[in-house]
């Protein structure tokens, strides 16, 4: 408990530096726990913490470890790895948010799945910022129209935009992906929809992405430490 609690101080500590340092309210950036190959026990003792948003990637975990810790209260579930038309069912019915939206079709099925006893789904669209051909998420021109026809579909509440970088140890670069998704959201607002998030950041960059306007940082080594992938799971990194 000691070490987690620790890591957990620490990673608040450092996003409320980074805050403060961009002239913005340490209130305004949120933590999201990303417990990915990690056994929902790490995600009760965090929780025991006080943490409540969790982040997972795969539909078969999340469903798995909403099942351990359906006991926990007010623990939300945030699916943030790329999904699948086929899958759209269970993350519909178990989580709070989805970050990772990048095709119409997928957020039609969420919205005609998620169950009527729900609150609205939250969801983000994923936008490809690096223009790498192999990555998940929107193109940034193509935003528009999808986070419109979105914005129209019932069940749903489009909250705003997600992304992740191309793994580079090149601030500029980073930074420039970042300002890239935050200058996104400010056109889509200029544009009518009312957005108030920007899920950007990991363990490695979340100052940086706090400094360009994140609102949620997604951050699983930083509280959990080195992952190891077991056979069965999808290897490498998802998106
Ligand atoms: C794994 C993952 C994270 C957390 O990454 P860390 O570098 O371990 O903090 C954040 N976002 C997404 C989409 C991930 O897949």
């Amino acid at each position: 408990m000691a070490t987690i609690f620790t890591a957990w101080q620490g990673v608040l500590t450092r996003m409320a530096k980074a805050a403060q340092a961009a002239g913005r309210s340490p209130e305004s950036v949120h933590l999201l726990a990303v417990g990915k190959t990690f056994p929902a026990e790490s995600i009760r003792e965090l929780h025991g913490c006080g943490q409540r948003a969790f982040g997972e990637n795969y539909v078969q975990e999340l469903t798995t470890k909403a099942r351990e810790l359906a006991d926990l209260p007010g623990l939300a579930w945030h699916f943030i790895g790329p999904l699948q038309s086929n899958k759209t069912r269970h993350v519909a019915e178990i989580a709070a948010w989805v970050h990772t939206v990048d095709r119409l079709k997928i957020a039609e099925r969420l919205a005609a799945q998620r169950p009527e006893s729900l609150p609205p789904l939250n969801v983000c669209i994923q936008v490809n910022v690096s223009g790498e051909a192999s990555k998940s998420g929107v193109e940034p021109k193509a935003a528009s129209a999808l986070a419109h026809a979105m914005a129209a579909l019932p069940r749903l509440r489009l909250r705003g935009l997600m992304c992740i970088p191309e793994p580079t140890g090149d601030d500029e670069r980073l930074r420039a992906q970042f300002a890239t998704l935050a200058a996104l959201k400010q056109q889509l607002e200029r544009e009518g929809l009312v957005l108030d998030t920007l899920s950007m950041g990991m363990s490695a960059d979340l100052d940086l992405a706090i400094r360009e306007g994140a609102t949620i940082v997604r951050v699983g080594t930083a509280l959990f430490g080195a992952r190891t992938y077991n056979s069965n799971q999808d290897q490498g990194i998802p998106g």
